[in-house]
């Protein structure tokens, strides 16, 4: 059935290209045409939030039968997805969902974009690191889990930020379901306790953290082959047709 490839940053899913991933330093990298020559597989392609809005729809917990659900995935990239019965919304290029420098209220982390508080700078990964002065977020979790405050603090702001962000995305989309990527939120309680914090109650109540919380990257690449599969069962099988 070919290979799924997903990526963050803007991912035109029907060029096949990765259109724009500045922390890779990825402009207009034909992902497609590169795998397609080296596997001799038909390649897949999609963004990184996209691909596990479509992985929830598929086999999710949350968002499952959802007539409406935002995907916010805060890694070393930030993005959103939104669907709406049963469909992810690309738009042209598959631009939709480029959240990356929307500005967050209280922010006061420097974008390399020139401006303060984007959420690409308050909700990455890279930037929960280099706070906690360790290289992997994991590391993070794991010196939050050992009791040091100071991991501990480090990753309830971030899940409060990332509330802000979420209440920013539902006052403008007002999804049934909401599903959070963000390390704090899938390892801890008290994190997604204070993302829920940011919201109403009625808004808290509909926010969960991703159903794939030891492989997101796996699963986001699985869900793109996954989801052509599904859609159209004899049409990845040409001897079928
Ligand atoms: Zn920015």
């Amino acid at each position: 059935m070919g290979v799924g490839f997903a990526a963050g940053g803007w991912v035109d899913r029907q060029a096949g290209t990765v259109v724009d991933h500045p922390l890779l330093g990825w402009r207009e990298v034909p992902v497609r045409e590169i795998l397609g020559a080296h596997t001799g597989l038909p390649v897949h392609v999609d963004g990184h939030a996209r691909a596990l809005a479509d992985a929830e729809r598929l086999f999710g917990r949350a968002a499952r039968g959802s007539r409406s659900a935002l995907h916010l995935f805060a890694g070393n990239m930030v993005d959103a997805a939104f669907a709406t019965h049963d469909e992810v919304h690309h738009g042209p290029r598959s631009q939709a969902g480029a959240i990356a420098h929307l500005p967050l209220a209280g922010g006061t982390e420097p974008c390399p974009c020139g401006r303060v508080g984007c959420l690409q700078a308050e909700l990455s990964e890279l930037t929960l690191c280099r706070r906690a002065g360790l290289a992997d977020p994991l590391r993070v979790v794991a010196a939050a889990a050992a009791g040091r405050p100071r991991a501990v603090r480090l990753l309830r702001e971030q899940a409060r930020m990332t509330g802000r962000a979420v209440r920013l995305l539902t006052d403008v989309l007002n999804p049934e379901h909401v599903v959070v990527t963000e390390i704090g939120v899938i390892h801890r309680p008290d994190c997604l306790a204070a993302l829920r914090a940011e919201l109403d109650e009625e808004r808290a109540a509909t926010v969960v953290p991703t159903s794939f919380p030891d492989s997101v990257l796996a699963v986001a690449g699985g869900s793109v082959a996954l989801d052509v599969l599904y859609r159209d069962p004899l049409g990845v099988s040409p001897e079928l047709n």
